[in-house]
């Protein structure tokens, strides 16, 4: 595949057109593994979000009626289209986040997955009917689109995460608004470009680039009626805190802290497996990293070796060559907090094992790269246990027993993914009863769940009620109205008094 090379500014998608907008406020976006700014994003203003919530204000009434089996036709266009430039996407994705190409393809199809799930929207969106509820009345529940939706995301999966929301939101028969990350903000276009070529109606779709003035616009916007924001959890507070001040819905998923536990009777070949690519895949940037390695008992002084030699080993390169392992860091600011959270943890006392800061990748030396990081004898007081680093450093916690492991993790402010590494049956079974996160994988690492179950976190890991995609994303972007129906015989008496019973 050719590295993704476009020099074009990047702009808005506002009524099926690409809008260069009303403000001049513009920032470089970057190619994290040269370091050079490859383009540039023109930063929306609150004009421009009114524009974008009035073009998909006026859409909704026409794509609500739509039926949904034609709007699933559309989303079935719109699968055969991503699956045909799933590779276009992915070269995008890795040119502007740095993630390696094949991990880019990853994420385009786990996108694709969510989408194929929206396809089966009249399914999804079939209500409950109860015959009978009293002599000659029927009940019956409907679920009925929001209006226009909106969503904020993150930088760290510009196509999968943008997927999670707006596929179901529309064929649920809602209009959108996406605020993609300043980092790396185009596959959002590539995609509405690609939601047109599909045949979805002007306005239903719409991209608004830009930073906190965009956000703020669209929480205070009236008729924005629900906001699915994923982040970090400092701005997921502030997202669901306004969001609901101003009378929406809001799903804010947050950051993590993902731990794997190492139980002694573990497979250590597939565990060290599961710990390196979990732990430095993307470079730690994905919000299901595991970052903590929860070491159980002896286990602890058999793996830590055999860490330390693959996290040495890691092939760390620009993303688009084929053996690269893992690419570079996003920016270099986010870099500079990588870094200055291993400092802390020296500082701190925890055993620096194999310390990446040293990195130089030769011909990228402007490139925003650090190799594999791996401390041991991390305790739970220090900054790097209790603080999200989102970068590939691996931090290892000792502890004598399963129940300290389960304990520790519970303690934890966050609770999105976790993962328990055993051959016994009922320690798993136990693990998954007890520990306190949304999603757990028993010698799984990485347990992002599919389409149709949803993903979430649990404490700080997300503010709402709703995980994002399956059923209750559905749920999320649609209103439950119920229906009692009488038709009267002719026989009917007058008006009735008294509290309505069955009769
Ligand atoms: P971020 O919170 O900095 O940005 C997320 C979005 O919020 C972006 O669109 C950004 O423009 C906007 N934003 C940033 N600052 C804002 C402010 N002050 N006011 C209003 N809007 C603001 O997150 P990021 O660095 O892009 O992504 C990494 C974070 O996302 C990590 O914490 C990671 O764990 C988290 N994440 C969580 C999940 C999940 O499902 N729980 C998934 C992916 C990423």
């Amino acid at each position: 595949m050719q590295p993704y090379t476009d020099t074009a500014d990047v702009a808005h998608f506002i009524g099926g057109k690409t809008e260069r907008g009303t403000g001049d406020r513009t920032q470089a976006i970057f190619n994290p593994a040269t370091g050079a700014a490859a383009r540039r994003l023109v930063l929306g203003e609150v004009a421009d979000v009114d524009a974008a919530v009035a073009s998909a204000k006026a859409a909704f009434p026409n794509w609500r009626d739509t039926p949904p089996i034609r709007r699933a036709r559309v989303m079935l266009r719109f699968l055969e289209l991503m699956n045909r430039h799933a590779d276009e996407l992915a070269a995008i994705i890795t040119a502007e986040h740095g993630k390696v190409f094949s991990d880019a393809q990853g994420e385009v199809a786990r996108g694709i997955d969510v989408i194929e799930f929206a396809c089966g929207i009249p399914q999804l969106l079939k209500g409950d009917y109860t015959e009978q509820v009293s002599t000659g009345m029927d009940n019956w529940t409907v679920r009925q689109p929001l209006g226009v939706v909106a969503g904020i995301t993150p930088f760290n999966f510009p196509c999968m995460v943008p997927c999670w929301m707006f596929p179901v939101a529309l064929a649920a028969g809602c209009t959108f608004i996406l605020k993609p990350s300043e980092r790396d903000p185009s596959a959002s276009l590539f995609m509405a470009r690609l939601l047109k070529e599909a045949g979805l109606p002007d306005g239903v779709f719409n991209v608004v680039q830009g930073d906190k003035v965009v956000v703020d616009a669209l929480l205070a916007h009236r008729d924005v009626k629900a906001v699915s924001f994923v982040g970090s959890t400092p701005i997921a507070n502030y997202i669901y805190e306004t969001g609901a001040k101003h009378g929406k819905r809001v799903q804010a998923l947050g950051g993590a802290k993902n731990h794997m536990v190492v139980m002694p009777d573990a497979d250590l070949d597939k565990t060290v497996d599961a710990l390196i690519g979990a732990g430095y895949g993307s470079a730690g940037e994905r919000c299901m990293a595991i970052s903590v390695a929860v070491l159980v008992g002896d286990v602890a002084d058999k793996i830590v070796p055999r860490l330390a030699e693959r996290a040495r080993s890691l092939i760390v390169k620009n993303g688009m060559e084929a053996d690269a392992e893992m690419g570079p860091i996003v920016t270099k600011q986010a870099l500079e907090r990588i870094e200055g959270y291993i400092a802390s943890g020296v500082e701190e006392g925890a055993k620096l094992v194999v310390d990446g800061r040293s990195l130089k990748v030769p011909g990228h030396e402007d490139g925003f790269f650090t190799g594999g990081t791996l401390f041991d004898n991390v305790t739970p007081e220090m900054r790097i246990y209790r603080e999200e680093i989102f970068g590939p450093v691996l931090a290892c916690v000792r502890v004598k027993d399963f129940a300290e492991a389960v304990q520790l993790i519970n303690d934890h402010e966050f609770g999105n993914g976790v993962a328990c590494f055993t051959s016994d049956g009922h320690v798993a079974r136990e693990f998954g009863r007890q520990i306190e996160v949304g999603m757990v994988g028993i010698n799984v690492p990485i347990p992002v769940p599919m389409a149709w179950h949803g993903f979430g976190g649990w404490k700080r890991s997300l503010f709402g009620d709703m995980h994002a995609y399956g059923e209750e994303g559905v749920r999320f972007y649609t209103k439950q109205k119920s229906i009692m129906q009488r038709w009267p015989e002719s026989t009917e008496k007058g008006a009735e008094f008294s509290m309505p019973v069955a009769k």
